[in-house]
């Protein structure tokens, strides 16, 4: 099938990168700002809609392709949300997800099972260029909750320690295909699938 047209993905984090290309082929070349030598926007804003929409809006500046960014973290209740928007650097800036992952098993140490609910989000923006007046926003959330310890070699990042509410298993422990039939990102995806195609006719990802 040929290719929708390209777009830059604003991201340098590879787990992300590797869900959301998976769901964007065959239809959409998908170009990671990284590898065209775009350096990452500050993450400054105070939500993941303005993280994503300041992502999205800096790879197109830098790229002159249309772009795509995803934010996403996860919130827990049990303290009050979260690491939220901070996820990637809850453990300090440049920590590695085992670092962020073993300061959020610290966090809970005293809190027993039934006081772990979490969710991750995620929000992606969609623009056509730097100043699209008309970005497209979709949100996805998966409710679960965090584990005793880490289970799973899969995915990436909190992976490991995010039970799924359902199935009780973890993210790291499902298959890439059935994490992304239920992920936060999944939804997203799919939700900006149907608002493309509302506004484009264009499909966004495979059915
Ligand atoms: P940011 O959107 O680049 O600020 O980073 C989001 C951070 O949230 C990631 O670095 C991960 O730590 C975490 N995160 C987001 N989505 C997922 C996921 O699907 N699995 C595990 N961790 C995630």
């Amino acid at each position: 099938m040929a290719a929708a047209g390209r777009l830059v993905l604003a991201t340098g984090n590879r787990g992300k990168a590797r869900e959301i290309s998976t769901l964007l082929a065959p239809q959409w070349e998908v170009l990671l700002q990284t590898d065209l030598g775009v350096q990452p926007v500050a993450e400054t804003g105070s939500s993941f809609v303005e993280n994503a929409l300041l992502k999205a809006r800096h790879a197109a500046a830098a790229t002159g392709l249309p772009a795509l960014a995803d934010d996403s973290g996860l919130e827990v209740d049990a303290l009050d949300g979260a690491p939220g928007v901070h996820s990637a650097r809850y453990a300090g800036e440049g920590a590695s997800d085992a670092q962020n992952l073993q300061r959020l098993l610290d966090a809970l140490r005293d809190v027993p099972a039934g006081g772990r609910t979490a969710r991750f989000r995620c929000v992606l923006a969609w623009v056509r260029t730097a100043d699209d007046p008309q970005p497209l926003l979709a949100e996805g959330s998966w409710e679960g909750r965090i584990a005793l310890a880490p289970r799973g070699s899969g995915g990436f990042g909190y992976d490991p320690v995010f039970e799924d509410a359902r199935s009780g298993l973890t993210a790291a422990e499902l298959a890439p295909g059935q994490k992304n039939s239920l992920s936060h990102r999944g939804q997203a995806l799919a939700l900006l699938r149907r608002l493309l195609l509302s506004r484009t006719g264009h499909d966004l990802t495979r059915s």
